[in-house]
């Protein structure tokens, strides 16, 4: 194949990763080592830790980015009414099928026949006969009868139950609060930290997205919001969802548990055109590397998953245990940018990020059509880069939704802003002080040259001036040669 012998090897990156951190990951060295190897975005995941061991991990982030001189976000997941069980202080439990065990939310340390549960309510919602799913749908149980607040379930799929594992009840209505009391002290402990964005989980309807606005806007922050789509009920209020939120997560773990398994890949295709659709960017989350948890090379279909992923347009993909408490944190983010840039390589060798999908259709609104216009003129003129200067990041977001084949250098004296964009495709956010913003022309031409995109005889195209505000969009395209 002509193709795989002339490979090309961009400079830039497009498709962003996510590095969940944990104990196999919250050390200074490995932190500086997984930013080295290509970490855009860090998760600091609520379900697990203290938020004194946050608090330190956070500090090592933002010391290594700044080290490294690199931009990096970091999100704080809160937990959403995500169930949980809770500890097992001899050690994982054993369940074997048809065995007999209780489900109790009144203790909070399980043992031998016996399963806590961080839920309180859980014998209100479920019924005889529900099934109840336990660590991602690995081990299933069937209830059979409610005790007062306990159920008592026969094991249905045995296996290992390790510790604070998830609950998982798709055949019941759950009740519980979209933002439980631990995830508003989450939040409150998060803004004050100074994430750069908060996810959260379980989402259902755009109220609660909303709701956590408003709690972020009480903390006197704008913090964006990435909506982690996970349950069945998401995905009937998507639209909604996707315009209250900044950008969405689509959380195959859970995701894949509470509908049909084989929903999700066509799902997380959707829901990657539903975001482009809108400028907010997607995350694809969940087993992507699975085995590299334990074992130092991926499987061929999990190297097949991230592919696929950059193939059909995400903005992000994710690590979860990989890089949290697997043995292989580095190996596994070294693996996740090879299979990117391989498939980058070959799509910009195609001449298209997107395999032939347009945006949108019909009439497009001034600022997608402007995008639109700017996407074809780096390509056909073949521009070294778009240099976007940016307040509030909407212009670079706007245009990285076309997925252009040029660079995106996005612009903006605001540091936080910068961070943000870290999650979005194909964007080098750079920061620049307000003397520098003053003269965009100028400020082009210093970036071209501190990007080294000045091959003689070429140029960059400068696109400014989206809003989010129609009636403030004043887009502005000028070709300048360097
Ligand atoms: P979680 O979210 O890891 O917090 O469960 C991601 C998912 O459900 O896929
Ligand atoms: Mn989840």
């Amino acid at each position: 194949m002509e193709l795989l012998k002339h490979r090309i090897a961009l400079r830039w990156r497009r498709t962003k990763i996510v590095a969940t951190l944990g104990p196999a990951s919250s050390e200074r060295k490995v932190i500086e080592d997984l930013l080295k190897a290509g970490v855009d975005v860090v998760r600091l995941n609520m379900s697990h830790g203290t938020h004194e061991a946050h608090r330190a991990v956070y500090a090592r982030v933002r010391a290594a980015a700044k080290k490294l001189d690199r931009q990096v976000a970091i999100f704080a997941d809160l937990c959403g009414p995500k169930i949980r069980c809770g500890k097992f202080p001899d050690g994982p439990l054993k369940l074997t099928p048809g065995q007999e065990v209780i489900i109790d939310p009144r203790v909070d340390k399980g043992g031998p026949g016996l399963i806590a549960s961080q839920y309180k309510a859980i014998a209100r919602d479920v019924q005889p006969g529900h099934r109840i799913l336990l660590d991602d749908g690995n081990l299933e149980l069937k209830a059979l009868a409610i005790e007062g607040e306990r159920i008592r379930c026969k094991v249905v799929f045995g296996g290992l139950l390790k510790e604070h594992k998830g609950i998982n009840l798709p055949d019941s209505k759950v009740s519980a609060s979209s933002l439980p009391p631990k995830d508003i002290a989450d939040a409150k402990f998060a803004i004050e930290l100074g994430v750069d964005y908060l996810a959260l989980s379980f989402v259902r309807t755009a109220k609660d997205v909303a709701g956590l606005r408003r709690l972020i806007a009480r903390a006197g922050a704008d913090t964006p919001i990435i909506a982690k789509i996970e349950t069945p009920e998401a995905m009937e209020n998507i639209e909604a969802i996707v315009q209250a939120s900044d950008a969405i997560m689509v959380a195959r773990g859970d995701l894949g548990i509470e509908m049909p398994a084989e929903q999700v890949p066509l799902i997380q295709r959707e829901l990657i055109r539903l975001g482009r659709r809108h400028n907010r960017a997607v995350i694809v989350a969940t087993q992507m590397l699975e085995s590299m948890i334990d074992h130092s090379r991926p499987t061929r279909a999990e190297v097949g998953d991230v592919a696929n992923a950059a193939l059909t347009g995400a903005d992000a993909v994710m690590l979860s245990a990989e890089t949290a408490s697997g043995k292989y944190p580095l190996r596994a983010v070294q693996m996740m940018d090879s299979v990117l840039r391989e498939v980058e390589g070959y799509q910009w060798q195609q001449g298209s990020f997107l395999a032939g999908e347009a945006l949108g259709g019909g009439e497009l609104s001034l600022r997608d059509g402007v995008a639109n216009a700017a996407t074809a003129l780096a390509h056909d003129l073949r521009l070294q880069g778009i240099i976007l200067p940016t307040r509030s990041g909407t212009t670079a977001r706007v245009i990285s939704s076309h997925r252009p084949t040029a660079p995106l250098v996005a612009v903006s004296t605001d540091a936080a802003v910068c961070r943000r964009l870290s999650l979005n495709w194909g964007i080098v956010p750079l920061t620049a002080s307000k003397s520098e913003y003053a003269n965009w022309e100028t400020l082009c031409r210093q970036i071209a040259r501190k990007c080294d995109l000045t091959r003689t005889g070429h140029s960059v195209l400068l696109v400014a001036g989206f809003s989010d505000d129609a009636a403030h969009n004043a887009p502005l395209l000028k070709i300048l040669r360097v």
